[in-house]
């Protein structure tokens, strides 16, 4: 039966990615070795991050003066990095939820911290908006998409202060102005890559920001400096994040997907909001074109096990809600097709029709 993989992350990657990562697996570009076993330093792998480097700054208009690097260790590796490479007296967070919490959490080893604003108030089922920025701190910390509890900021907020924001769950799923941002990093396994590769995209004078001495491998300057060779990075996550990005530019670029992102989006909130039996658990202006939460409405809470198995019987994957918000997360990541959206909105469709 055909799967509809709704995982959070590591999630689906297109149909070509995966095949042409097979093909490369047995014989990479016709050397007669396999991309497991190339040397990250050989001519072919140099090719590959050139490769990779264009098509990341043409899909996400990313201006000159910043530079990508590719590191190993995950986004939570990034939580207390950040803080080390920047954090000398104070910096201010946005707490949306967990991932903003663990980066807190990591970046008081460091210095001070300034929770600017929070939507713990209401469980993290809205963003923070119109507040106020300190103009005296290093930086600026957001979260700019909430992967458990489903929201998202849908505008590049401006700050007086450099602007740093894991964009582990929304990278390159729309257009986002660069310039407004000194950082953005993630780990690359949910729009990018499988598991294994974290991104940065550093703008060049936060370099000379580098508040600390520090080992080599924390900071940045190091990876920036040896285009992400300093030491052996991983090769098979970054060729397929490349094989990524080629995708994405044949179907369109930011702006294709940005509106099939919508679009699917859209498919299912709309359902949600129309369906008796089930209800979205976040503000509607907040809510995530990535992961979409929803539990089901008073009254017909028994009958969550049941549609999870109606769901399964589907081929539908993925969809249990994370502990701390229950129900159901429909991650809609960029390789999701409208196909699979559809076909989760039949099935609450069917459900309601038989309990309703
Ligand atoms: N930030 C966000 C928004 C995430 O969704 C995740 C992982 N789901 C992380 C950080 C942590 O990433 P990693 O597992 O690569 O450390």
């Amino acid at each position: 039966m055909k799967k509809h993989n709704f995982n959070a992350g590591p999630s689906i990657l297109a149909d070509e990615v995966i095949e042409n990562a097979a093909k490369a697996v047995l014989d990479f570009n016709g050397s007669g070795l396999s991309v497991l076993s190339i040397s990250h330093r050989s001519k072919e792998f140099d090719a590959v991050m050139e490769e990779a480097d264009r098509l990341f700054r043409e899909l996400l208009a990313i201006p000159d003066n910043y530079r990508i690097v590719y590191l190993g260790g995950g986004a939570s590796t990034l939580f207390y990095e950040v803080a080390a490479n920047f954090l000398g007296r104070k910096a201010g967070y946005v707490n949306t939820g967990v991932w903003s919490k663990k980066a807190i959490k990591e970046a008081k080893r460091y210095g001070e911290v300034e929770v600017v604003a929070s939507s713990e108030d209401r469980n993290f089922t809205y963003i923070p908006k119109g507040f106020a920025v300190p103009a005296d701190l290093d930086y600026l910390h957001i979260t700019s998409n909430n992967t458990i509890y489903g929201t998202e900021y849908h505008e590049d907020i401006s700050s007086p202060v450099p602007l740093i924001a894991d964009m582990s769950s929304d990278i390159l799923s729309r257009p986002v102005d660069v310039s407004k941002y000194a950082m953005i990093y993630g780990g690359a396994q949910k729009n990018l890559a499988p598991a294994g590769v974290a991104f940065a995209i550093i703008r060049e004078d936060m370099l000379d920001r580098i508040v600390r001495d520090l080992p080599t491998m924390v900071s940045f300057r190091t990876h920036v400096e040896n285009n992400s060779m300093f030491n052996t990075p991983p090769v098979f996550p970054i060729y397929v994040l490349m094989e990524t990005l080629r995708w994405l530019k044949s179907i369109g670029g930011v702006g294709e997907i940005f509106r099939r992102n919508r679009e699917k989006a859209a498919l299912l909130y709309d359902e949600i909001d129309r369906n008796p039996l089930f209800r979205g658990t976040v503000e509607k202006e907040d809510r995530s074109l990535m992961n979409i939460c929803f539990v089901m409405a008073d009254g017909y809470e028994e009958l969550a096990p049941e549609f999870m198995e109606a769901a399964k019987a589907r081929g539908i994957v993925g969809i249990k809600g994370h502990r701390l918000v229950g129900g159901f997360r429909a991650s809609c990541y960029n390789a999701l097709p409208a196909e699979s959206v559809r076909v989760l909105v039949e099935c609450m469709q069917e459900f309601a029709a038989k309990h309703a």
